[in-house]
């Protein structure tokens, strides 16, 4: 118990000097942003340019806007990462949710295998939709990371059990180590590249789940693959804590 309260004041501290960064560089970013945009292109629309100035078009304000777009996507996972409850909780359908999450992860750009969907029979569950729909989508972005070009495969589920609701979201990819598993969940941990991986996307999971009174449990194995269960109380109400009962179930921020 002790160490949960550490462990929440600890998150929420994170979570203001989140909010603070998210929002000190946001402002100069727009202004960078939009600065950049006009500079290439003005330069574009030269009809003669000098030849020192053609690398800037050609190389140097792609490769700026590039880095923008990076720091932009850092900020928005800053602010997803601080965001606080601010709306009511509402009855929703989850698998809407996953429904959705799941044409979001099929769309984006850098998805590199199909992932299956299979809905189960749901009771309604209370809380913020959009929140439950973004730690699936970041559950299925890092499962779609996860596995190879070829012969990957992800497979989302949703299923009733006794007075909860369950998501599965399961690859067969690279795995996890124990290193790994014991601090995924801490924000800022990553072992992708600078710019892949911003290392929030579990940390944002961890915070919405246990807000909803549920769990996020996760079982890996190096190079065979992950499978991360979500677990939510149907009632809306959080069940009474429970020491986890599987080895390498409910790691948390440490
Ligand atoms: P990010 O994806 O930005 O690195 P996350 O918080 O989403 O941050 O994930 C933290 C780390 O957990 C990842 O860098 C990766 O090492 C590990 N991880 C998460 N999901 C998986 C997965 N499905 N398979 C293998 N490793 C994973
Ligand atoms: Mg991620």
């Amino acid at each position: 118990m002790q160490r949960q309260l550490v462990e929440h004041e600890k998150l929420s501290s994170l979570g203001l000097l989140a909010a603070g960064v998210a929002h000190e560089i946001n402002n100069p970013m727009a202004f960078v942003t939009s600065n950049v945009r006009l500079l290439s292109r003005d330069l574009a629309a030269q009809p003669q340019l000098p030849e020192e100035l053609r690398e800037y078009v050609d190389d140097v304000l792609p490769a700026t806007l590039d880095g923008i777009r990076r720091v932009n996507a850092i900020v928005a996972d800053l602010r997803r990462f601080a965001r606080k409850d601010p709306e009511q909780p509402v009855e929703f359908d989850l698998n809407a949710e996953v429904s959705s999450a799941w044409r979001l992860s099929q769309g984006e750009r850098k998805s590199r295998c199909k992932v299956e969907l299979e809905l189960g029979v749901l009771p309604p569950i209370l809380g913020q939709p959009r929140q439950i729909g973004q730690v699936v989508l970041n559950l299925l972005v890092n499962a779609v990371q996860a596995v190879p070009g070829q012969g990957g495969v992800v497979k989302v589920r949703t299923r009733a059990e006794e007075g909860e609701v369950v998501v599965e979201v399961r690859d067969n990819g690279v795995g996890m180590t124990k290193e790994v598993l014991g601090q995924l969940f801490q924000p800022f941990f990553t072992t992708k590249p600078v710019g892949e991986g911003t290392g929030l996307g579990l940390a944002v999971a961890y915070g919405i789940i246990t807000g909803h009174g549920g769990r996020i449990e996760v079982e890996s194995e190096p190079g065979r693959g992950t499978c991360f269960t979500v677990r939510l109380p149907v009632s809306g109400e959080a069940p009474d804590p429970e020491p986890p009962t599987r080895e390498q179930s409910s790691a948390g921020p440490s």
